[in-house]
């Protein structure tokens, strides 16, 4: 290697790069281009909780042009750059093949909140993490893809636990020069500036734009100078406000999302709405129609014609539904405009276009423009077809014209560090291509592929990775802790114990303190000194869902006051980066919600390749995933009526599975001290769950089933 220092412009061109680099999500998915940044500079990495932007912000050009003096981190530095480059320019993707015709028109994907990465909180939970993980796979795929969503300026909250152990929510403001975005500019070089009409007012809106690999996703932001004040708070928070905020959140997330796609000259083959929030875009559709010219009946036609609807809970809360009178008061102007009576206008939210009592529904108005429909796992099917067949009486139940794809995740973005160095260790650099291909998982059966022992040996350090993570955050978390608490830290979890993990929303019906129903059976389990098991959980309460806030406390309680409490720990501020820990750590994840509620669920899908295995009641994915080697499953394929029956079956086969299944299988070792048949159920995970519940399998069944006017069987035919 050449010791001769880098000429000015090859300096120049690596710090472009870099920069570039920063700004495109891609680099959150490759292990070279994350390290490069973390090398940088270790501490900014940490204290800037993983930001590529702000560390670059952070060192300062005459370091960067130091380190870069350094021939062997700029080798690393242009290779990565190169291989970032032939990413975006790759000539055949899956896509040139299997979806030509997205290419120039691309998919146009709405969602009120996108997952990308633990710098850019703009998602409540799973469904803003599979929108952002479809989002990543689109790319991979090389499919012709936009995002629409809101720039939220404050974000999703952050939780903090007070002396009570009760929830509290703290926001933080984020700065977009300090982000991976960049805004989006009109012709004249100014920001684009764009509005919609809400109530009496025009407001204006301005556009910022978000690289994750090839795919382009654009937030709109209103909070300029020109709007009155409560509109430029409109996009300040996540869900935030009252249905008032609800109901403009939606109409700038729709029908601005369509002037912003116009105004780029986008010309997208359909528009997919993902969950009912987004569903004012069919609005703009017809009304543009009408400007042509068209009648409202064939204008409803051709927007129906180009649209496609994702509904994503059997959850009643989860669907919006606004009164007449919040109607006409923020969209009084769209009436007009679309020139149908306020009576017509509430028909198309409505079951019974009669009943001037029902509310306006987001998912009735997708269900009714759109050209095709999904709910996101068979079972989840099932139930939506069931619960809209009174929106098609004239069909049978199972005629209902709702299918299903099951939700996925994105492997690469999901693994941990290590697992990715476990895996390029293994395969070298040709790595990340043959772990996202379907075969290469079944090789996992194969002893001499992988040993026994290397996978525990790798399974201990995962697990031990999480319980050195769990000791610094409940360090920090614990601000009143004296000197002394440091020892108590130190023997915090057991690295060679059976740990079990549940993080997610604490929505009520998920049921978060079930295992705790049978407390002193848990207790003596806990304990045990051959086989003890302990516990690690996370979640938020929505901040208006006290029962919620009751369980996160009870579970704080007993984490802290109880028996149990150095085998039980909560880490606050749940989020994508404490969720990857878990998933990978935790030997078991737990899963179990009051059936038929959890539409598909996607964090026991992440746990797959770490070799963390599922424990789950029969709903969404895992009904589908479970094979009876690949994990656990608490009770079976169906389930009481009454709630109360439910809560206390599910609870006592919880469990019976813990004590009969789990820690015997966990805890029979070999002389070696291997335990053989967990291995085998791992084994079992990796090939039969990594490649099925991903979102490079998902995203082309969308692709097959709902984008493609032609589908791939007949295509060519015609
Ligand atoms: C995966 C994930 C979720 C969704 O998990 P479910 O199992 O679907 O409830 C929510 N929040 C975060 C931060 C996640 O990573």
């Amino acid at each position: 290697m050449s010791e001769t220092p880098l000429s000015a412009t090859e300096l120049t061109e690596l710090t472009v790069g870099l920069n570039r680099l920063a700004r495109n999500l891609w680099w959150t998915w490759d292990l070279d281009a994350q390290e490069i940044f973390q090398e940088l500079s270790p501490r900014a990495w940490q204290n800037l909780y993983h930001n590529a932007v702000a560390v670059l912000h952070e060192v300062s050009d005459y370091e960067l042009r130091v380190r870069l003096c350094n021939p062997a981190f700029a080798v690393r530095v242009r290779e990565v750059l190169e291989k970032f480059n032939a990413y975006m320019n790759e000539k055949r993707t899956w896509a040139t093949e299997h979806a030509p015709e997205l290419a120039h028109n691309p998919v146009a994907y709405f969602s009120a909140e996108f997952g990308f990465h633990e710098t850019l909180p703009i998602s409540a939970g799973g469904l803003g993490i599979l929108a952002g993980d479809h989002t990543k796979s689109a790319s991979d795929l090389g499919l012709g893809f936009v995002g629409i969503s809101l720039f939220y300026r404050e974000g999703y909250f952050q939780q903090a636990i007070n002396q009570e152990n009760w929830q509290t929510e703290y926001f933080t403001l984020l700065n977009p020069k300090n982000l991976p975005m960049e805004p989006v500019l009109d012709a004249r070089g100014d920001q684009l500036t764009l509005s919609v009409d809400i109530a009496m007012s025009r407001v204006a809106f301005q556009v910022w734009k978000v690289n994750v690999g090839r795919s382009i996703v654009y937030l709109l932001d209103t909070n300029l100078p020109a709007n009155e004040q409560h509109y430029r708070d409109l996009t300040l928070r996540v869900y935030g406000g009252d249905g008032t905020t609800r109901i403009m959140q939606e109409i700038l997330l729709g029908i601005g999302g369509v002037r912003v796609l116009r105004a780029l000259g986008v010309q997208p083959s359909l528009f997919h709405m993902n969950e009912g929030h987004s569903a004012f875009l069919t609005l703009e559709l017809i009304r543009e129609k009408l400007a042509e010219g068209k009648q409202f009946a064939e204008a409803l036609e051709i927007a129906k014609s180009q649209c496609v609807f994702t509904t994503h809970t059997p959850v009643e809360a989860g669907h919006d539904r606004f009164n007449q009178e919040l109607i006409s008061y923020a969209l009084g102007k769209t009436q007009k405009l679309l020139k149908i009576s306020i009576m017509d206008f509430m028909a198309l939210g409505r079951v019974n276009p009669a009943d001037v009592n029902e509310p306006f529904c987001m998912t009735v108005l997708a269900l009714k423009v759109s050209r095709s429909a999904n709910a996101v796992s068979e079972l989840h099917g099932q139930v939506s077809r069931k619960m809209w067949h009174c929106l098609y009486p004239d069909k049978k139940e199972e005629q209902v014209p709702i299918g299903h794809i099951t939700n996925g995740v994105h492997v690469l973005g999901w693994m941990k560090g290590r697992n990715r160095h476990f895996w390029r260790g293994k395969l070298g650099a040709k790595w990340e291509t043959e772990v996202n291909s379907d075969q290469f998982w079944t090789r996992m059966l194969d002893p001499d592929f992988v040993s026994d022992e290397e996978l525990w040996a790798f399974r201990y350090q995962m697990r031990r990775e999480l319980i050195e993570f769990a000791r610094r955050r409940l360090l920090m978390q614990d601000r009143r802790m004296t000197q002394g608490d440091f020892i108590t830290y130190d023997r915090l979890l057991n690295p060679d114990a059976l740990t079990i993990g549940f993080a997610r929303r604490f929505a009520t019906y998920k049921r978060a303190p079930l295992i705790f129903t049978q407390y002193e059976d848990i207790v003596r389990l806990a304990l045990d000194e051959q086989r003890p098991v302990q516990f690690v959980f996370a979640g938020k309460a929505h901040p208006h869902d006290d029962d919620g806030k009751r369980f996160i406390q009870k579970i704080i309680h007993l984490s802290k006051h109880s028996e149990i409490k150095s085998h039980l720990v909560f880490l606050e501020n749940y989020d994508i980066h404490v969720a990857r820990q878990m998933i990978s750590g935790c030997d078991v994840w737990l899963n179990n919600p009051r059936r038929p509620l959890e539409a598909s669920g996607t964090s026991g899908q992440k746990a797959g390749c770490h070799g963390c295995l599922n424990m789950s009641i029969m709903d969404g994915w895992w009904r589908e995933g479970y094979n009876g080697n690949n994990g656990f499953a608490i009770g079976d394929d169906t389930h009481p009526d009454s709630v109360e029956e439910q809560d206390r079956r599910d609870s006592a086969n919880l469990y019976r599975v813990l004590t009969e299944e789990v820690v015997p299988c966990f805890y029979e070792r070999d002389a070696q001290g291997i335990p053989r048949q967990w291995i085998a159920k791992i084994r079992q995970a990796m090939a039969t769950l990594t490649p099925k519940y991903s979102t490079w399998r998902m995203v082309q069944d969308y692709t097959n089933k709902y984008y493609l006017k032609t589908p791939p069987a007949t295509q060519g035919k015609q």
